[in-house]
């Protein structure tokens, strides 16, 4: 398939409503076979630097077209996505290597964060606070300014939206810097937001170096927040870099997602949970469970079950109607899940179904095993990617312990048919979100986010404006 024919298609870089390349440009490639499908620019760092000024313009303007306008054109936008989602999907699984269902499910998840801002955009709501004093304390909500957004490749609609529609909403100009293995699907979207027709300056999207870009960023005072989606070791790195700017900061970092499976667990739902959750995009998403703990009772049962659904995944070319999972998005990602396979059976624990050596491109077979300890790398660091590490225990608190002893706190998961345990144990875990009976919990009108490493701040829901947006208060004296 030739995505470059497609309309939507541009490999050139939205800068202040000018579509801009450069001499210099990074190679974009294929996971399925390394295959080089075209090159998008390396900005200079004078050109971001004129690109920061001229979103500052941008959203003086910006800001003060009225909410209803705002609305109108972000629900323009969201039509335009969904009206060229076969394009847009086509073009991720190109990029990325998940398969083109998968890829559709997230055009339309990245469309409900427009959706739902367009909505939002109109309930920017301020506040008046009775005061002791013959006075009013009166709360404005108003537009951060400038915004800078980095996202990373596993989701890259999704991650893109999800930063770009509250800040424009709330009144922001925002610049994002997508990852470079997959930035078409972000200049896609871009064109369909110039479609649209949002002013120009008010969302840009650049390409280039990345430690480049996020200096520039971090240390432009133009820029007053940043958005970061993308590993814990970078997202500091980012917030070390903002303080002397004192930067308002948004954090979606790593996680380690715990899946509990209580011996009440309806076993099919949990088992449909564990798939959900562990093999989509092929393992490599932030909340994907990273442990699964199974109760005494039912262990051996559910990993036979397991076993089952886990070999009956084809893998192969996201494009093929059939396939289940495809490639990782490079060999390094690979190598990280067979380190954690072989670190897990050199010290004890038994492959159940898999393959786990002679690997070759970017192919990684699900891979289940068992008896895995907390020794164990894999319970440490998240593996992103298609492996399916189970551990055995005992009593609820013994699992509450084992799933918060680590330091990430993004998404957990549980399943039982006992109120009381669901409470009891939701309440116990350390995470910012918590699946009960269901492996899939993002959705537009939730709060999504971690403790912990895991980040700073929610995105989604009626709280994602917030991130946008800074409080002022006006104290109104002298009124009687
Ligand atoms: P990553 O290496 O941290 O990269 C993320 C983004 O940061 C990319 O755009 C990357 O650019 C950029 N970047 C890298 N080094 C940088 C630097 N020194 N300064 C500024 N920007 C820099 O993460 P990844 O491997 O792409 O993504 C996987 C990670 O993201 C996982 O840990 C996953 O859990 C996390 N994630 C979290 C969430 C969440 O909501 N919590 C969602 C999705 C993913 P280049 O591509 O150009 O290097």
């Amino acid at each position: 398939m030739d995505i470059t024919q497609f309309s939507v298609f541009e490999n050139r870089c939205l800068v202040n409503g000018e579509w801009l390349s450069s001499e210099e440009t990074l190679a974009v490639s294929n996971p399925l076979d390394q295959s080089v499908i075209t090159t998008v620019p390396v900005l200079s760092e004078q050109i971001i630097e004129q690109a920061i000024v001229d979103a500052d313009i941008a959203q003086k303007k910006w800001k003060n077209v009225a909410p209803n306008e705002r609305s109108r054109l972000l629900r323009d936008w969201f039509d335009l996505l969904i009206k060229h989602q076969d394009e847009l999907a086509a073009i991720m699984t190109v990029e990325q290597g998940k398969p083109l269902k998968e890829a559709k499910g997230e055009i339309t998840y990245a469309a409900s964060y427009i959706e739902w801002f367009s909505e939002e955009a109109k309930r920017g709501y301020g506040d008046i606070i009775p005061s002791a004093a013959s006075s009013e304390i009166l709360v404005f909500k108003e537009a951060i300014g400038v915004c800078a957004a980095i996202t990373p490749w596993n989701f890259p609609a999704a991650m893109i939206t999800r930063k770009v529609a509250p800040a424009l909403a709330a009144g922001c100009s925002i610049l994002v810097k997508p990852a470079s293995e997959t930035p078409l699907t972000a200049l896609a979207i871009a064109k369909l937001a110039e479609q649209a027709g949002f002013p120009k300056g008010v969302f840009n999207v650049i390409t280039g170096s990345s430690t480049k870009i996020g200096q520039i960023f971090t240390q432009s005072p133009l820029v007053k927040k940043l958005s970061f989606t993308g590993s814990t070791e970078i997202g500091a790195k980012l917030m070390a870099q903002s303080a002397p700017t004192v930067k308002k900061l948004s954090l979606e970092l790593g996680g380690n997602a715990p899946v509990l499976v209580f011996n009440s667990a309806n076993l099919e739902q949990a088992v449909q949970g564990v798939m959900d959750t562990k093999f989509r995009n092929a393992g490599q998403t932030c909340v994907c469970a990273n442990r699964i703990y199974v109760q005494s009772e039912i262990y051996d049962v559910f990993i036979e079950k397991l076993k089952l659904e886990v070999e009956k995944m084809k893998m192969g070319n996201g494009l093929d109607a059939d396939t289940d999972i495809g490639p990782l998005i490079n060999r390094k990602a690979v190598q990280k899940v067979e380190e954690h396979i072989a670190d897990a059976l050199s010290k004890g624990a038994l492959l159940v179904t898999g393959k786990t050596e002679n690997t070759e491109g970017n192919w990684c077979v699900p891979t289940l095993v068992k008896d895995v300890t907390q020794q164990m790398l894999c319970a440490k660091e998240e593996t992103f990617g298609p492996f399916a590490p189970i551990f055995k225990f005992e009593t609820e608190e013994q699992v509450i312990e084992m799933s918060n002893d680590t330091e990430f706190g993004l998404a957990s998961y549980l399943f039982t048919q006992d109120i009381n345990q669901f409470i009891r144990v939701s309440r116990g875990l350390d995470y910012g979100m918590v699946g009960v009976n269901t492996g899939l919990i993002s959705n537009a009108a939730a709060p999504f986010g971690g403790v912990k490493s895991s980040g700073i701040g929610r995105e989604g829901s009626k709280y994602g404006m917030d991130e946008y947006l800074e409080m002022k208060y006006v104290c109104l004296g002298n009124i009687n």
